[in-house]
């Protein structure tokens, strides 16, 4: 294994939702997927940040509401593999309870897809020449998982921030989590990046 390079992380979002296009040169990963029926916006989103599609070598989502991983299936039509960890298996059949039919939402079907552990994800990331692993870290949804970069960096999706988590044990207990892992700094699925008290 190559000594990793500093990633690059660059906000692909829109629609109040930030979609990170974390990267170790061109060996890039899109952290949470758009919302169903936006793959237009997402593509010229991209091509504003000089981010070609190609590049992208997983999409991978940290959990699976529409707002997160709306886009899997069309993404995967165009090249790129779904990134799955085991955990979240079970949770991809039931996201499309929340959608309507005028949602323009493409089923997650399960050919593809790339079905990992946690325990794997370090040396698929290595790979990639990101360094480091992606946690499970329940609090919003069983199935919530965060990318944890070697950098303090954290990408965490929706888990409730400590402040508004209180009544939320297993909130706190992933947080926890993260704190002894070396996390410093949120990447959260909605909102501004914010330091990790
Ligand atoms: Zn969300």
């Amino acid at each position: 294994m190559g000594i990793a390079k500093a990633v690059t992380i660059v906000n692909v979002g829109y629609r109040s939702t930030n979609y990170w296009v974390v990267s170790a040169g061109s060996s890039r990963l899109l952290v949470d997927i758009g919302w169903p029926g936006t793959l237009g916006t997402m593509k010229a989103n991209l091509r504003k940040m000089g981010i070609p599609l190609h590049e992208i070598r997983y999409a991978f989502a940290t959990h699976y509401h529409i707002d997160h991983a709306g886009l899997a299936e069309e993404l995967k039509r165009e090249g790129v593999p779904l990134l799955v960890l085991e955990v979240q298996v079970a949770a991809i059949p039931v996201m499309k309870t929340w959608t309507k039919p005028g949602d323009g939402y493409v089923d997650i079907t399960e050919e593809g897809n790339v079905v990992i552990s946690s325990e794997q994800s370090r040396q698929l990331l290595g790979q990639m020449g990101i360094a480091g692993e992606i946690l499970h870290t329940p609090g919003h949804t069983d199935h919530c998982v965060s990318l944890f970069l070697e950098d303090g960096s954290v990408f965490t999706g929706d888990l409730p921030s400590e402040a508004y988590a209180s009544d939320n044990p297993v909130a706190v207990a992933s947080w926890k989590f993260l704190r002894e892992k070396g996390a410093t700094r949120v990447y959260p699925g909605h909102g501004p990046v914010r330091p990790l008290e």
